[in-house]
């Protein structure tokens, strides 16, 4: 997806009276172009454009990439962030909310995070706007305790009220009322089956009535990921349904579900876990080349190795071999080749299995690919397979 969108997409997408695109949103005024603050809206522009409906009616789709928020710079809180955005389009049922999330989840698992799940219902045109009504007359009855930006928005976006952080917003909005309470009977159906699901997924979730998410394109289901460990920045993903969205845009009469997860916050996360640095893969072979001669075949070798989809590293420092090896040994190399340059004379050099430590002479003819293969016929099977095959 591209960075830069025209404005007019996130306004008509997000919403006008959000703090994305009222506060947050890298525009150039004079040519209405925006930088991209997240990624749905560009997903949802680019599968209409290119009509994919066409070529599958539902679709599972994902991009990778940086948005652009005006934020105040914190701890999980940047300017330029990274999302991983995942978006099932064309499919209304309430099992596929329950996969998406379930994705999701199974990703926080196998990064070992600790993440808990909270799910709510936003509703739909037919139910929302009866709701919203209520609050309406219900915070304006409030409103000399609400916050400045919270008695602006009681009028222009009143949901946007009930996750205000500030406190006294927070005591009104713990009595207001819940439009879990008052949804329509098909949103309320949908819901419900969604939560069925996730149980049949063994997915575990808490329902939080007050959640709204910042983008005002959400109906029906929204989420999000939660974590106690990152302060005030508690999410690390979030998403919801957007039936209608994609109409909206000019497109077909679809639904679709998505959510963003915050890549920074992943990291920060799966660094508190490790409380260090994520390691990096282990090489499957490091030449250790001594003496300039050597320098030559042994980068031609690795070159060659790594062709071969092996996991190959050099030194070309000339360094001796005690601290060559020890750099073999902060890459993990699972063999080093040593290089000499008397034996390189002779076609010859020393494979070093770096966990038993035993070493075997392994003979340098050949062309630089023959000695790869070689050498990995060597190595195989102790070396970590080559997953690209
Ligand atoms: P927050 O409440 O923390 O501002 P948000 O509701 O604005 O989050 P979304 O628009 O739902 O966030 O974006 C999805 C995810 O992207 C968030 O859960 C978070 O992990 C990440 N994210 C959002 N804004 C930022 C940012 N400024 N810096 C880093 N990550 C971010
Ligand atoms: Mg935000």
């Amino acid at each position: 997806m591209p960075i830069l969108e025209k404005t007019e997409l996130f306004v008509r997408s997000i919403g006008e009276a959000t703090d994305v695109v009222e506060k947050e949103m890298y525009t150039f005024a004079d040519k209405g172009i925006a930088m991209r603050p997240e990624a749905t809206a560009s997903v949802l522009r680019a599968f209409i454009e290119h009509g994919l409906h066409v070529r599958q009616p539902v679709q599972r789709l994902y991009t990778i990439g940086p948005m652009f928020r005006h934020e105040r710079p914190q701890k999980g809180r940047l300017r330029q962030f990274h999302q991983l955005d995942a978006e099932i389009i064309g499919a209304a049922e309430p099992r596929v909310d329950a996969e998406l999330i379930a994705m999701g989840q199974m990703l926080l698992d196998e990064l070992g995070l600790n993440v808990s799940l909270e799910l709510n219902s936003l509703g739909c045109p037919v139910c929302r706007p009866p709701f919203k009504e209520r609050l309406i007359a219900f915070l304006e009855q409030r409103a000399e305790a609400l916050c400045d930006d919270c008695k602006r928005r009681a009028r222009t976006n009143p949901l946007r009220v009930l996750d205000c952080k500030t406190p006294s917003c927070r005591a009104v909005v713990r009595e207001a009322p819940s439009l879990l309470e008052v949804l329509c009977a098909d949103c309320d159906r949908h819901f419900a089956e969604v939560q069925t699901a996730l149980a049949e997924l063994h997915i575990p979730f808490r329902i939080n009535r007050f959640m709204v998410r910042g983008l005002d394109y959400y109906t029906r289901t929204t989420f999000e990921f939660l974590t106690a460990d990152l302060g005030a920045q508690a999410a690390v993903g979030a998403g919801g349904r957007y039936d209608g969205l994609i109409e909206q845009l000019g497109g077909p009469p679809l639904s679709g579900i998505g959510f963003a997860m915050g890549l920074e916050r992943l990291a920060l996360l799966m660094e508190q876990r490790d409380a260090g640095a994520i390691p990096a893969k282990a090489m499957d072979v490091f030449v250790a080349a001594l003496g300039g001669a050597t320098l030559a075949p042994a980068g031609q070798l690795v070159h060659a190795l790594r062709r071969q989809g092996a996991r190959a590293a050099i030194d070309y420092s000339g360094r001796g071999l005690k601290a060559q090896l020890k750099q073999a040994d902060r890459v993990r190399a699972r063999f080093t080749l040593i290089v000499g340059e008397d034996e390189w004379a002779r076609g010859e050099a020393i494979l070093r299995d770096m966990r038993t430590q035993a070493q075997q002479p392994f003979g340098l003819h050949g062309s630089p690919e023959e000695q790869a293969l070689r050498l990995l016929d060597a190595v195989r099977p102790a070396a970590t397979p080559c997953p690209a095959g």
